[in-house]
């Protein structure tokens, strides 16, 4: 096997080329969770774009004499900006910058990615996405709850609990979630978790449910509050949890009895056999 002097070499990793874009998520918070490609591209960008949910202690991996933007969208709010941040992208481009467009999580789940590529597209300004780790996988893996479990389910659903006027998206047929998704996982769910819990429980899902709600996950203010979905609107609200948020409903919450590693590494008991009071349960 040949050796380069310098790991990243050996990746040949892809030019980040003058008047391109790159669409590149930064992941839930731990800069660990960058990808290569998404380091890269902090370290040779002109231009970094990013988005409220881009932890600071990523933005700082910029190279130093990048010109760093904030071009976020605070939770809910109508996205009056959102052809104001591609006309930016695509006016950066133009002006023959390497622009980074950083995005919390995955550019492409929930983080209307998308929106933005087409209307590089459109503007015929080359561009590349560079996935990453979502908040709703990652975040919750940094909980200790895994999204599918062996004993638990065989399918994940991913929800967002606002559309993009701020309410409970309408058009989604909740009966039919509650009844064929064993595990559901809501992005944007805190302020409207009262009028979801109600079309859940309405659909058939048992108020004694687990539910998870963890804030600010896989950063060092990561909280994390194991309720039902009964009494989760009270219960995150009596421990103060504000977004960002994801929550997760399903019997595999149940597993962060067993899989806390944060807890772990801080003197938690874990137990082997999480699933144990679920079995006994039913
Ligand atoms: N593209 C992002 C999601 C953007 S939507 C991703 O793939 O993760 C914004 C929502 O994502 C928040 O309201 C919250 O539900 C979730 N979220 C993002 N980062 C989070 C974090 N560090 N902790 C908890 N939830 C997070």
């Amino acid at each position: 096997m040949k050796r380069t002097a310098h790991a990243f070499d050996a990746l040949a990793l892809p030019e980040f080329a003058a008047g391109s874009v790159w669409l590149v998520g930064a992941g839930p918070g731990d800069p660990g969770l960058l990808s290569v490609l998404a380091l890269h591209a902090l370290t040779h960008a002109d231009a970094v774009v990013h988005d409220a949910l881009v932890d600071p202690r990523i933005l700082a991996l910029a190279r130093s004499t990048a010109a760093i933007e904030y071009a976020g969208k605070r939770g809910g709010k109508p996205s009056a900006t959102q052809p104001a941040i591609s006309g930016r992208l695509v006016r950066l481009a133009r002006d023959g910058k390497r622009v980074l467009r950083l995005k919390g999580g995955d550019p492409f789940v929930f983080g209307r990615g998308g929106e933005e590529a087409l209307a590089l597209v459109a503007a015929r300004i080359p561009f590349r996405i560079v996935p990453g780790v979502t908040a709703g996988i990652g975040g919750l893996a940094y909980a200790g709850i895994p999204v599918t479990h062996r004993d638990t389910n065989e399918a994940v659903t991913f929800v967002t609990g606002h559309n993009t006027s701020g309410e409970v998206p309408d058009h989604l047929d909740w009966a039919a979630l509650a009844k064929g998704s064993p595990v559901i996982v809501l992005y944007m769910a805190l302020k409207h978790l009262g009028v979801i819990r109600k079309r859940l429980i309405d659909a058939g899902r048992r108020p004694d449910e687990p539910l998870a709600v963890v804030s600010e996950a896989a950063t060092p203010r990561q909280r994390v509050v194991v309720t039902t979905l009964g009494r989760a609107v009270e219960a995150a609200a009596a421990a103060g949890l504000a977004p960002p948020a994801i929550i997760v409903l399903g019997e595999v919450v149940r597993l962060r009895a067993g899989l806390d590693w944060l807890g772990l590494a801080e003197g938690k008991e874990l137990d082997p056999d999480p699933l144990r009071l679920g079995r006994d349960a039913s």
